[in-house]
């Protein structure tokens, strides 16, 4: 056969593109479908299977193309620390900071367990005698190390409170209970973790259980694209028991590990800046807020910011309840002396006085009275051009839900291609079901739309996504979808104009017409003056006029242009002040080509 009789088929194709590779016209495509029982139109979807034997029908060698990217790049183009934190500081002043590690995984998977295991059997922990408190997030040492552990588990409050502008996570670990497997929260959680850039560790947990089966948790892992080192791939994995406590130092130790390969940093010689990791009313104390420091160390008598709140660190207690002169990055504190009551996620800050701390935050709650009602802007596919002439985007982020697996990939693949140089789409992530709390959540925190195919928000998504301005768009017919996105995409591929000089009239005298105020009579100098350019007046050096030719006339009449070497009266849009000597220039905008 003939090499250029080989074509290389995608697993979905829409018929057109299938046409275009064959350089065959697309009704003779369709044709061909309708013989072969398959009755699809030019804009339709059709799998490899179908395109492949319209192909040989046609007399060409089908093979199939390597699938598009792995969607698992989004991790590694998304930042995973927030650049806020460390933006400031010299590389030479970044010392090695704990990690801070958040578990995430499906319901009763052992979460919480793992998480009260370690730190009661940790002897550092116990060591200073106090009695350890849930406040938020615990430390634990190993071999003279230190992890920073966030006390509540779930991808729902780690993307919460990345939504909140935080990103406390620099270790996900993903917990998968031995003898249940990948679960739908499983999915969701890798989902939510790769789509904060946050590396993953996975905790096959209850290796205990007889029908434990960690082998079938590895093969489904990899089916999600997380393969793990004994599998050949590069995600490490320990199993684990969390209530016989076997495997939780192996556990500890992978964290440090991946830690290591995470450069992760901060700068202790500064002033604070960090999370509020929760916040309560306590009746006798007042606020109390638990801070995680993200860089910087705080100290007792410091003056902190947090959004319209403001305070003096009173006092300080680690999470063993003993009281702490100062915290360095990636320490939790308990901190009193705030005038109110933060939120979780909000980023606190050290400023120079409480004087000067209280005047900002005045300032804060004013802005945010003015500011009433308006949801917090996030992404719409409607003003994506404007975010992305501005710069702040440069790929569309799609979290996808469909109804059935089957209409899941065609939809995700047909996204995927229609990715240009300028402007890439990333499917965050993409599963089956309802559009839950869970996906709008993620979707504000990413930047990201909501898209469902077959299947609709269920309430708490959509007050959710009406709080958080988040864009769901629902659609039942593929096409449809992939209109909407390739004109949202075209759209921010629209053209840049330059401004392109047609000529130059000089004012030599101004003539008065009742009821229509002044007109210029001129001689064109240069090029040619329109009827309805763009035009401004020069007088000297100084621009007095940008707007419109309203009127054109040579002698009597009303004409379109008209040329160097000839004479004519122009009238303008709003503007009649003309004088002697006065320069018209008449330009347009053009498309910059290429
Ligand atoms: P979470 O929802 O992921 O936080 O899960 P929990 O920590 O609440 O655990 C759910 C259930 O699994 C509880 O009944 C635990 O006792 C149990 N569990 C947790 N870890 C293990 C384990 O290693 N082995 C066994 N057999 N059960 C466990």
């Amino acid at each position: 056969m003939p090499k250029d009789k080989i074509v290389e088929i995608p697993e979905f194709i829409v018929v057109r593109e299938l046409a275009n590779l064959m350089e065959a016209s697309p009704i003779e495509v369709i044709k061909q479908l309708m013989n072969a029982g398959v009755m699809a139109n030019i804009n339709q979807q059709i799998d490899y299977d179908t395109a492949a034997i319209i192909a040989e029908e046609m007399g060409f060698e089908p093979r199939p193309m390597a699938p598009p990217e792995e969607e698992i790049t989004v991790a590694e183009e998304v930042r995973p620390v927030k650049e806020q934190f460390y933006a400031e500081d010299r590389p030479e002043d970044l010392v090695p900071r704990p990690p801070v590690v958040t578990l995430l995984g499906h319901v009763d998977h052992g979460k919480t367990t793992i998480l009260d295991a370690i730190r009661n059997t940790n002897v550092w922990a116990k060591e200073a005698g106090g009695i350890t408190q849930h406040i938020g997030a615990y430390q634990v040492e190993v071999d003279g190390r230190k992890i920073t552990f966030i006390d509540t588990p779930g991808h729902e409050a780690f993307t919460a409170m990345r939504a909140r502008g935080a990103q406390v996570t620099d270790i996900a670990v993903l917990v998968v209970a031995a003898d249940d497997g990948v679960m739908p929260q499983t999915r969701e959680a890798i989902g939510h973790a790769r789509a904060a850039g946050v590396p993953i560790l996975v905790a096959i947990n209850k290796m205990d259980l007889p029908n434990a089966n960690p082998e079938r948790v590895k093969q489904q892992l990899s089916e999600e694209g997380l393969v793990v080192e004994d599998w050949g791939g590069d995600v490490m994995c320990v199993e684990i028991s969390a209530t016989q406590g076997t495997g939780l130092r192996e556990l500890l130790d992978s964290i440090l590990v991946l830690a290591e390969f995470s450069n992760i940093t901060a700068n202790p010689n500064r002033e604070a800046v960090g999370t509020v990791i929760e916040a309560r009313l306590d009746r006798r104390r007042g606020p109390v807020a638990t801070l995680l420091v993200r860089n910087g160390t705080l100290h007792q008598g410091d003056a902190l910011l947090i959004d319209d709140i403001y305070g003096r660190v009173r006092a300080m207690f680690d999470f063993r309840g003993q009281v702490v002169k100062e915290a360095p990055p990636s320490m939790p504190v308990e901190v009193l002396g705030l005038s109110g009551v933060p939120r979780a996620g909000d980023t606190f800050r050290v400023v120079e006085d409480e004087r000067k701390a209280r005047e900002m935050a005045e300032e804060r709650a004013r802005e945010k009275e003015q500011q009433t009602g308006a949801p917090p802007r996030t992404l719409t596919l409607e003003d994506l051009f404007q975010q992305m002439q501005a710069g702040e985007v440069k790929e569309l982020r799609i979290i996808l839900k469909a109804d059935v697996q089957g209409s899941l990939e065609p939809v995700a693949t047909s996204l995927q291609r229609l990715s240009t140089d300028e402007l890439k789409v990333k499917i965050l992530y993409q599963g089956t079901g309802h559009i839950t709390k869970s996906d709008v959540m993620l979707a504000a925190a990413s930047q990201a739309i909501v898209i469902g195919f077959n299947v609709e928000p269920d309430r708490a998504a959509r007050n959710l996504a009406e709080a958080e301005g988040v864009d769901i768009r629902t659609y039942d017919l593929i096409y449809r979808v992939i209109e909407d996105v390739d004109k949202a995409l075209k759209g921010l591929l629209e053209p840049e104009y330059h401004e392109v000089v047609l000529g130059h009239a000089e004012v030599r005298a101004v003539f008065h017409i009742s009821g229509r105020g002044n007109v210029a009579g001129c001689y064109v100098t240069d090029g040619v003056v329109v009827r309805h350019g763009l035009a401004r007046v020069r007088r000297g050096q100084e621009v007095l006029y940008e707007g419109r030719v309203a009127s054109l006339r040579r002698f009597t009449e009303d004409v379109a242009e008209v040329r160097s070497g000839y004479e004519c009266g122009i009238g303008l849009e709003g503007f009649d002040d003309f004088e002697e000597g006065d320069i018209i220039e008449i330009y347009q905008m053009e498309e910059v080509s290429g």
